[in-house]
């Protein structure tokens, strides 16, 4: 095979419709204390149109014409072979990365993030609200409303609007309104800010603001919007695996044997993993790998229940891998995939058997992380580096089997924006932190009473 570093798709090679799992595999229902959730309960929340891709079992779901013209700011991305990292592991397999890395926002989020804006726009909505905590979804968003002419208000958890001022300012250039959250300017903030006038916030707080904010506006023309986890997102997200499998036909590679994604809510893993998870359910053999933080190990230690997406329980009950809504994960963690459940669809794909998620320990995805970056040249983003660690550890275990397995996995997005984590790992301030099993006992007992999968 002619070496060939990227792999490119032309605009008019785009995949013209999204996968949607659903139709292939059955998740329980939304609950809430008075039984399944109907769409319309979710009208002041989400506009209707993206409320009817949350329930759709149809098989593919045509990307509109609209839509197609946002992702080509910086869509196809490309695929690349990771010759260099081979060759330092000196492995037979062949690694491939999709590099969702090039955005505009640096992350694969600006997929959802335009198709949001574009069908809340066409339902005649004005304005988005949503939180963040980092800030990379806020910044996705607000690259998304700035094309598309909407209002962006995001609210982000006070440490972080103080500490991390560069994602904030991206947001602001795109015109997104960005504040720290708690704020004076709804109900649950107000509320916190008498208690705890120094507080430094938190995601569940940030949630409640946004949701808030979206479902009081007495014009109907506010909603909220959200990064991961739900089954549109996800959606959405798919694109990234249908290019993904074209590009690896071009390459010449006639099988793929392991498919690896960063899991935080599920949403880049899902986009890559779907359209695989597909082949597999009609016959193909492969290796579907979620990896998380070993700190917030959701799916592999957390129960398969019922709860809330949210911790501030406004939302209705989910069926997923969940720690508890009131979990959060422990200080010394750098690495961000700090959500305490998982997206529905990955969760009940992980249910039945058809994928092997992995915990893994910061010092080690750091390490990778940092090879990577010496080896390939782009610095990944920390939640990116799970990704990479789990495909070293594959590519290892080819060498020592004397396999030529073909590996991908998704590059997520690059790590510009948080060298904090680095600065941490390379002073030797971080070290890997098992989570005891009474924490995990002690913050499921919010959901001891909830009803069952
Ligand atoms: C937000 C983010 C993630 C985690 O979110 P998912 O919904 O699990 O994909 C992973 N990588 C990067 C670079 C992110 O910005």
């Amino acid at each position: 095979m002619a070496r060939n570093r990227k792999i490119y798709l032309r605009e008019d090679e785009m995949p013209r419709q999204w996968y949607n799992l659903a139709a292939d595999l059955k998740t329980p229902p939304y609950m809430s204390p008075d039984g399944a959730v109907p769409p319309e309960a979710w009208a002041p929340v989400f506009p209707m149109n993206l409320v009817e891709q949350e329930y759709s079992t149809e098989r593919w779901i045509d990307i509109p014409e609209g839509v197609m013209e946002l992702l080509t700011r910086w869509r196809p991305s490309p695929l690349h072979r990771a010759y260099d990292l081979e060759e330092a592991l000196g492995t037979p397999a062949r690694i491939y990365y999709k590099n969702e890395s090039l955005s505009p926002a640096g992350s694969h989020k600006p997929n959802t993030a335009v198709t949001q804006a574009w069908y809340n726009k066409e339902f005649g909505i004005k304005r988005l609200t949503t939180e963040t905590g980092a800030g990379q979804w806020g910044s996705a968003l607000s690259f998304a409303c700035s094309l598309i002419g909407l209002e962006c208000k995001v609210f982000m958890v006070r440490i972080s609007f103080d500490q991390k001022p560069f994602r904030k300012l991206m947001m602001q250039t795109w015109g997104g309104i960005c504040v720290a959250s708690p704020s004076n300017e709804t109900q649950a903030g107000k509320a916190i800010l008498e208690k705890d006038p120094d507080t430094p916030g938190s995601l569940g707080i940030a949630i409640s603001e946004a949701i808030e904010q979206a479902v009081t506006d007495k014009s109907g023309q506010t909603r909220y919007s959200l990064g991961s986890v739900t089954n549109f997102v996800c959606l959405h997200q798919t694109v990234i695996g249908l290019e993904t499998k074209k590009q690896l036909e071009k390459a010449g590679e006639k099988k793929v044997d392991i498919v690896i994604g960063c899991a935080g809510g599920g949403s880049n893993f899902a986009g890559l993993s779907f359209p695989f998870l597909y082949d597999k359910m009609n016959g193909a053999d492969i290796d579907i790998i979620p990896v998380e933080p070993s700190s917030c190990p959701t799916m592999t230690r957390g129960p398969y229940v019922y709860d809330n997406g949210d911790t501030a329980e406004m939302v209705p009950l989910v069926a997923m891998y969940s720690l508890g809504h009131k979990f959060i994960p422990p200080p010394i963690h750098a690495g961000g995939l700090r959500y305490h459940g998982m997206s529905p669809l990955v969760s009940k794909a992980i249910k039945d058997g058809l994928m092997s998620p992995l915990a893994l320990h910061q010092l080690e995805c750091y390490k990778a992380g940092i090879l990577f970056s010496k080896t390939e040249g782009i610095i990944p983003a920390p939640e990116t580096t799970h990704a990479i660690a789990a495909t070293i550890r594959e590519a290892n275990k080819a060498k020592e089997e004397g396999k030529e397995k073909v590996i991908v996995f998704n590059f997520s997005g690059h790590g510009l924006m948080d060298l904090a984590g680095y600065d941490k790992y390379l002073a030797g301030e971080l070290t890997d932190y098992e989570l005891p099993d009474e924490v995990i006992r002690e913050n499921l007992k919010v959901i001891e009473n909830y009803p069952k999968p």
